[in-house]
């Protein structure tokens, strides 16, 4: 668990899964070999054989009293297509509660969007049924988000969507929201569109502290030397590479901490420019 205090607002980490990846998988220019050129990344974001240290986590956020979290990982039980994340059985929601945020004094969830490693803790199961982890939370749903993937056919990324949002929204638990929604006075939503269609970050103020979590405009820190090279999973990649570049340029040498959706421990850092592209910096 890492935490964090800006301001008057808590922020605290909690990991469902850490590990290196191939990058290729996810992203396909992140050949080992290319991956190795970015010594920068070493030994935090990549490891010696060129792999991408990834993470799976959760944060919550502490604001005015409401206790928010932001993306609910992979979860347990459901039947997932990734064999890596098919019926898992994890500790998760002990480890949560363990940090102090049980299941039920949660106020608000946030997915940044739609994907199987942002909805999972949305629900668990219960007599054969899928129903809200977070009994007394008003889940917060973009609605250009739903409209998407509500009606979405194709293939194995609808499971998550069927088992893990559609159940809450049938529970009345939801609240449809814009993409700039503002969660307190602290938090607020800013829309980055190109990886979902309704994909958001969300940001953080306090007594003149920043920070940001970008959600998956960025899977992995070499995009900032790379803004350009897409995810697999990118809706519209022109998109996507837009914001990534504008969300660097807007975000970089200053003072906010920027936290990574799947970023290595610690998960945050600044960006900084480098030779005409961008660098992060872990924070210590
Ligand atoms: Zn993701």
């Amino acid at each position: 668990m890492n935490q964090w205090q800006l301001g008057d607002v808590k922020i605290t980490r909690v990991v469902e899964s850490e590990a290196p990846w191939p990058g290729g998988w996810l992203l396909p220019n992140a050949t080992a070999e290319n991956v190795q050129k970015e010594n920068w990344l070493h030994p935090i974001f990549a490891d010696e054989s060129g792999k991408l240290r990834m993470s799976i986590h959760a944060y919550v956020i502490e604001s005015h009293g409401k206790r928010i979290v932001v993306d609910t990982c992979i979860g347990n039980d459901k039947k997932r297509a990734n064999p890596a994340w098919n019926e898992l059985h994890g500790p998760f929601l002990g480890d949560l509660a363990k940090a102090g945020y049980a299941p039920e004094s949660i106020d608000h969830v946030i997915c940044t969007h739609l994907h199987v490693d942002h909805v999972g803790w949305n629900t668990i199961i219960r007599d054969g049924k899928w129903v809200a982890t977070f009994t007394n939370a008003r889940y917060l749903v973009e609605r250009t988000e739903w409209d998407y993937w509500s009606r979405y056919e194709k293939d194995n990324m609808r499971d998550p969507v069927e088992d893990s949002v559609r159940p809450i929204v049938q529970g009345g638990l939801v609240d449809m929201i814009d993409p700039d929604h503002r969660v307190t006075d602290e938090v607020w939503l800013e829309p980055t569109p190109g990886h979902t269609p309704g994909h958001m970050s969300v940001r953080i103020s306090s007594r003149g502290r920043e920070a940001v979590i970008s959600g998956d405009l960025m899977h992995h820190p070499i995009q900032c030397a790379h803004p350009e090279w897409e995810s697999s999973f990118d809706y519209d990649m022109n998109a996507a590479r837009r914001t990534r570049r504008d969300f660097l340029e807007r975000y970089a040498d200053r003072d906010v901490l920027v936290f990574g959706t799947h970023f290595a421990t610690p998960s945050c850092g600044k960006i900084v420019t480098s030779g005409g592209s961008f660098r992060f910096v872990a924070a210590k």
